[in-house]
């Protein structure tokens, strides 16, 4: 009898895929903790939620989110959501009420606690005290343009940020202070990337001029950092 021929990169890759996929099922397993900071198995782990509203609104709990469950809402367009959550508090202010649904709303309070909070303490040495956000759910198309497909605001599954207030420092805003190559800019940058560690879409200043006063956050399937 022949044996089969593998090449060695073969078995190394089988061995490889194999580890990272029993590393990711670990870490969906083990439960979603805020505590833990943003790792390589995240942004999965979080897309995997979208398919299980239960365990992620148990997340939630077990985590002792302040939030609100929503009705589940179902337009005939196509626009609303089955598992969104109203954040009734947290460990800072977002200056008018957050409604996402749950995956999107983790992800946010993952990047409050591991991203910007430390981004603030880095950049300043000073505590972050609100972020201001400019939308969350709204029934309408990409860019608001007659034609396109619906954005992931229609699906409660998308956030925008337009500024930060950090104690004793003047507000920073993304349309002023995006560009500056001081301590506010690079606040931003690294707020970006951290993001990107997160959502499935981050869109920033330097995507395209649509954003240049905002960060659009999203928690679609994809994997877009700009
Ligand atoms: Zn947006």
């Amino acid at each position: 009898m022949t044996k089969a021929f593998r090449p060695v990169w073969f078995t190394i890759l089988l061995a490889v895929t194999g580890a990272v996929l029993g590393l990711l099922l670990i870490d969906y397993i083990s439960p979603f903790d805020l505590a833990r900071p943003p790792n390589f198995f995240t942004k999965l782990h979080l897309q995997l939620l979208k398919g299980d509203p239960e365990r992620c609104f148990a997340a939630l709990d077990r985590n002792r989110v302040d939030y609100r469950r929503a009705e589940p809402e179902h337009l005939k367009n196509g626009c609303g959501y089955d598992d969104a959550a109203n954040l009734q508090n947290s460990e800072i202010k977002y200056g008018s009420h957050i409604m996402l649904r749950c995956p999107a709303l983790l992800g946010i309070l993952l990047w409050e606690r591991h991203v910007l909070m430390p981004a603030a303490e880095k950049h300043f040495g000073r505590k972050l005290v609100s972020v201001r956000h400019i939308g969350t759910y709204s029934c309408r198309s990409i860019n608001r343009k007659k034609g396109e497909r619906l954005s992931e605001h229609a699906y409660a599954n998308a956030i925008d940020i337009a500024g930060f207030a950090i104690q004793g420092v003047p507000q920073i805003t993304m349309e002023r202070d995006w560009k500056d190559t001081a301590a506010k800019g690079r606040f931003l940058r690294d707020v970006r990337d951290g993001a990107c560690r997160i959502f499935g879409v981050v869109l920033s200043p330097d995507h395209d001029p649509g954003h240049s006063n905002h960060f659009h956050l999203d928690m679609s399937f994809a994997d877009i950092c700009g």
